[in-house]
């Protein structure tokens, strides 16, 4: 038979799911496994939510919906992007996506050819560069550093942009929790304009920001034009499970992305738009109880942290993670997390997962309930003192 053609999916190295399906197995084994891994809530979808999608589902949301998304919804991410940019966006800026990963995949597939050059600022999630490979693209990190804030720093974007098409961006970041500065974002821009460069913009936390203020990039002077949007309720609504996310953009590339959706995945479950709608029409307040207990917990490791002096972070500027620096244990993120799990039942994400800058740190998911959250702090900060 002929060879199977995923190349565009190998040679990412571990991306971290074996330590993830590793912690997995031990729970279904009957192991008390405290799991701080995938960037998933404690907490359900909203009941409201789901009766919403209940109700849109026996009145009959059950058929093949618009391939571009119902317009009510596509009118609603439109009215909350114009609201946050200034920049009039329409219904014919918006495609409804089953997720922000389909919105990552499909925006890489407009803006890049096979064989192009596309830019990622290191630490990333640990997705992207196979994201990018799977549209035949070629992933270029762009390191960043810890001094800095894990801001992108203008000359390194200007050192790997020659021949680049596209720039992915995250803000605020998975792993690190950076919310990128105007200063940042005016440099991105910059380097954009002079390179001809599309901007993917990953937003999806862009309701979880716990120091300075979230800026969408195509709010930048003459950035929309440029700019992919990247948005999803996952961790906005806790709706994860319900795949429902969107790419603002400019309407000529909304226009070939839904003869790619047509190709693929043929649209979201209507009665799932029609609960996204009304989850968007709740408004920040609902945004924001969602977002609370990271806040708290991430109080919780920062408290911790401030009484020993073996692990370090950058506190995170916004997301749901703390990514913790295990150097002076020692070990490498990946050993770090792995005999974490094997001596103490706690399972963290290898901070190698997230690129080369993460080397030698380990993520936190900030996703447990806070008593099961605090044992499991306290079981990690002992262990690296132990090691130390
Ligand atoms: N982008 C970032 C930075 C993420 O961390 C995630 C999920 O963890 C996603 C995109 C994808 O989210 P979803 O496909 O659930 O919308």
């Amino acid at each position: 038979r002929p060879s199977l053609q995923i190349s565009g999916l190998t040679g990412s190295g571990d991306d971290g799911w074996s330590l993830f399906y590793r912690a997995r197995a031990m729970k279904a084994a009957g192991q008390p496994v405290l799991e701080l891994t995938i960037g998933e809530h404690d907490i359900g979808t909203d009941q409201a939510i789901l009766d919403e999608m209940h109700r849109a589902a026996t009145a009959g949301h059950t058929g093949y919906a618009m391939v571009p998304g119902i317009p009510s919804l596509r009118r609603a991410v439109a009215e909350r992007m114009s609201a946050a940019t200034g920049h009039p966006y329409d219904i014919e800026n918006i495609l409804i996506t089953p997720g922000g990963q389909a919105g990552l995949f499909a925006a890489h597939h407009a803006a890049c050819d096979p064989g192009d050059r596309a830019l990622l600022i290191d630490p990333y999630y640990a997705t992207y560069p196979g994201t990018i490979r799977a549209v035949g693209a070629i992933p270029v990190p762009v390191a960043t550093r810890p001094e800095a804030g894990f801001q992108p720093e203008e000359a390194a974007l200007t050192a790997a942009a020659p021949g680049a098409k596209s720039l992915l961006i995250n803000s605020p970041n998975n792993p690190t929790g950076a919310v990128y500065g105007m200063e940042t974002l005016r440099g991105i821009a910059r380097v954009a304009e002079a390179h001809d460069l599309w901007v993917i913009s990953d937003e999806v936390y862009d309701s979880q920001v716990w120091e300075g203020r979230h800026v969408p990039f195509a709010a930048l002077p003459g950035m929309a034009d440029r700019t992919l949007t990247v948005g999803s309720l996952s961790k906005s609504h806790a709706m994860t499970g319900s795949r429902l996310g969107w790419i603002a953009a400019p309407a000529e590339v909304i226009e070939r992305l839904i003869t790619l959706a047509t190709h693929t995945t043929y649209g979201v479950p209507g009665y799932i738009q029609e609960a996204g709608l009304f989850a968007l029409t709740r408004g920040p307040e609902a945004e924001a109880a969602v977002a609370a207990p990271f806040l708290r917990r991430r109080q919780m490791v920062l408290e911790r942290l401030d009484r020993q002096q073996v692990l370090s972070a950058v506190p995170p500027s916004g997301a749901m993670y703390v990514m913790l620096d295990v150097r002076r244990t020692g070990l490498s993120g990946a050993a770090f997390a792995d005999a974490l799990l094997d001596e103490c039942r706690v399972a963290v994400m290898p901070g190698e997962s997230f690129g080369t800058a993460a080397a030698g740190h380990v993520r936190v998911a900030l996703t447990l309930p806070d008593d099961r959250f605090a044992e499991a702090l306290d079981r990690l900060f002992q262990f690296a003192t132990a090691r130390a």
